[in-house]
């Protein structure tokens, strides 16, 4: 069906490739000369919160009086392939607590060429969730509450992560799915591409880790979260 196939330019970084790149903060790549593509060095990196991104978290995923400490929290650039196959240096912000996890797991989706369509801090969508669901983007760290409550979500602790969301699709208990316009990936007995299931190496490597996933869930439906609570 054509409208699954659309999903893959959601993110809108369907760029060339050159563009695709790490920028000068990024893992190291080769000296750029003009007119020569750099070679792509995929890398799994983890740091402590530098102070250019600080700036972009405060006052979208970190608002004023956040309950966690950026302290609590790391920086990591992962490697990974678009639904187009091109290779990208993506960006999360997690808890210390599963960030080792999350690089031994994105290193074996880049290893297995998983494709997943976006890794942008959620920060570049104005910390909007929806608009980052909207854009296909997988991210983990948001200072918010659960859609449609007043109880602060796991990624607000940073201990969850949503995967290829636009086409694992979150359906609340009254029925609603987000995000909008995700209503042809709800039926799950169907196949289409980037769905994540019981079988997906996605789904295996998180629950290897000791994460749980939102679509075992029995009163919501969250196709796209793991969460790793302690
Ligand atoms: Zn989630």
């Amino acid at each position: 069906m054509s409208s699954i196939l659309l999903c893959s330019c959601r993110s809108g970084h369907r760029t060339p490739a050159t563009e695709s790149f790490p920028g000068p903060d990024a893992a190291p790549v080769e000296e750029s000369v003009e007119g020569i593509v750099p070679e792509f060095r995929p890398g799994f990196l983890c740091d402590t919160i530098p102070p250019a991104v600080e700036a972009r978290m405060r006052g979208n995923s970190y608002p004023e009086g956040a309950k966690i400490g950026l302290d609590e929290l790391r920086y990591l650039r992962v490697a990974y392939y678009d639904f187009d196959g091109i290779r990208h240096m993506g960006e999360l912000v997690c808890n210390v607590a599963i960030a080792q996890d999350l690089l031994e797991i994105f290193r074996a989706l880049y290893e297995a060429e998983y494709p997943i369509c976006s890794i942008r801090l959620v920060d570049d969508f104005g910390g909007s969730d929806d608009e980052s669901m909207l854009a296909d983007n997988s991210s983990c760290f948001n200072y918010r509450v659960v859609a449609g409550t007043t109880r602060l979500s796991n990624h607000a602790r940073g201990l969850a992560i949503d995967i290829n969301p636009f086409e694992n699709p979150y359906i609340t208990q009254s029925g609603k799915v987000l995000p909008e316009g995700a209503e042809p990936y709800v039926d799950r007995s169907k196949d289409f591409p980037h769905k994540i299931d019981k079988e997906d190496l996605c789904y295996r490597l998180f629950i290897e880790h000791g994460f749980t996933w939102g679509g075992s869930w029995q009163t919501v439906k969250d196709y796209q979260h793991f969460e790793k609570v302690f």
